[in-house]
C-alpha cells in the first residue's frame, strides 16, 4: 500500500519537511510521498474534505492555518485543544483527528542537548514571543513542572494569552523586550520564538545579549538560518547555544508516529539537516 502525506500552509515552497518524512519513509520501509499543498484561506475546506474522501494517512499544518483547521477537523485531541493549535492531523479510521506535536518536540530536542536541565524544574526559564510556537512550547514546560517560565513580547495581551495556559499556577512573569534584554542574565534558560532574526532578515534579534553569560542556555527555534543573530551573539558572551533544527525533526518525529504509531530513530539526521541549512 502507498500511503499519502502531506504539509498544508503558506508560503510553504522551502519547507525541510518532504525532506525529512521522505528519509522517515525510508528508513521504516514504508511506501509512501509526502506533498506540498500551498493554498490560500478560501481553498482550505475544499482540501480537507478531499484529503478525507481519498483517505490520506495524514498531514502537517503551518502557518498561518494552526488554528483556523480546528473546526474543519472532526476531532481534536485534549493537549491541541488546550494549546489551541494544530500542527499534525491523522486519519483515524475516516476521520481526521488533530494534535500538537511542537511543544513536545521542543521538549525532547532540548532533552537530546541538555538533558540535564530536565533534571532541575527549579530553574528560571524565559520564553521570548507569543505566537504559536510559544504556546505549544509554554504548555508543554508548565506541563513538565518548571516552576517560574516568564514570557517577554513584544504585544502584552498574546503573552497575557499565554500565561491563561498555567494550569499549574508556576511563576510567570510578562516582560516587555526591552525588560528581556536587561535581565536576560539572571535565566538558566532563553527560548526564543519570534520571527525575527529569520530569513532574510538575518541581521535582527529581538533582545540584546549584552547581558547574557556563561551559565545561561539560548535556545532559538528558528533554523533559516541556523546561527542566527542571537545564538551567535549569545556564543561570543560564552553561553550555551541550542539551534533550532532539532525542534524540526522532533515536532516531525512525532507527527510520524501518529500516523504509522512508530517512527524511525533520528540517528545521524541531525547532521545532515545542519548540514543541509547551512549549504
Ligand atoms: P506566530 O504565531 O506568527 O508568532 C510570531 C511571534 O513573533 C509573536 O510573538 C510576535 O509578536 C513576534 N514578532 C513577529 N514580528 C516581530 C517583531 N518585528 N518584533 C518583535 N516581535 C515580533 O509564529 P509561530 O508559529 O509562533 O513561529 C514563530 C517562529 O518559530 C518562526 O520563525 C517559525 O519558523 C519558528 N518555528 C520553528 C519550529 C521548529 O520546529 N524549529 C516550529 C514552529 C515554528 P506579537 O505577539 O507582538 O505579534
Amino acid at each position: 500500500m502507498k500511503y499519502r502525506l502531506g504539509l498544508i500552509g503558506h508560503p510553504i515552497k522551502h519547507s525541510l519537511s518532504p525532506w525529512i518524512h521522505a528519509r522517515f519513509l525510508e528508513k521504516s520501509k514504508i511506501e509512501g510521498t509526502y506533498s506540498i499543498f500551498d493554498l490560500r484561506e478560501h481553498e482550505l475546506k475544499k482540501q480537507i474534505d478531499a484529503f478525507r474522501d481519498e483517505g490520506i494517512r495524514g498531514f502537517n499544518v503551518t502557518i498561518p492555518y494552526k488554528q483556523k483547521i480546528i473546526p474543519l477537523l472532526d476531532g481534536v485531541d485534549r493537549m491541541a485543544r488546550e494549546i489551541g493549535a494544530v500542527n499534525t492531523v491523522a486519519n483515524m479510521n475516516g476521520k481526521l483527528i488533530g494534535f500538537n506535536t511542537d511543544g513536545i518536540g521542543y521538549l525532547k530536542s532540548l532533552e537530546q542537548a541538555f538533558p540535564e536541565t530536565l533534571m532541575n524544574r527549579e530553574i528560571s526559564i524565559l520564553i521570548i514571543g507569543a505566537g504559536g510556537a510559544a504556546r505549544g512550547i509554554y504548555y508543554i514546560l508548565n506541563q513538565f513542572g518548571f516552576s517560574s517560565i516568564d514570557i517577554a513580547n513584544r504585544t502584552y495581551q498574546n503573552a497575557q494569552s499565554i500565561a491563561a495556559l498555567n494550569t499549574r499556577k508556576n511563576t510567570t512573569n510578562i516582560l516587555s523586550l526591552e525588560d528581556a534584554s536587561t535581565m536576560s542574565g539572571a535565566y538558566d534558560l532563553i527560548i526564543q520564538t519570534t520571527n525575527v532574526g529569520m530569513r532574510p532578515n538575518e541581521a535582527a534579534s529581538p533582545i540584546r545579549t549584552s547581558s547574557i553569560n556563561k551559565s545561561t542556555i539560548v535556545s532559538d527555534i528558528i533554523y533559516q538560518p541556523i546561527w542566527t543573530k542571537l545564538l551567535q551573539e549569545a556564543a561570543e558572551n560564552g553561553a550555551r547555544v541550542h539551534h533550532g533544527h532539532t525542534m524540526l525533526l522532533y515536532q516531525a518525529k512525532f507527527a510520524f508516529e501518529k500516523w504509522f504509531g512508530h517512527s524511525p530513530s533520528l540517528e545521524d539526521m541531525d547532521r545532515q539537516l545542519k548540514q543541509l541549512l547551512e549549504g
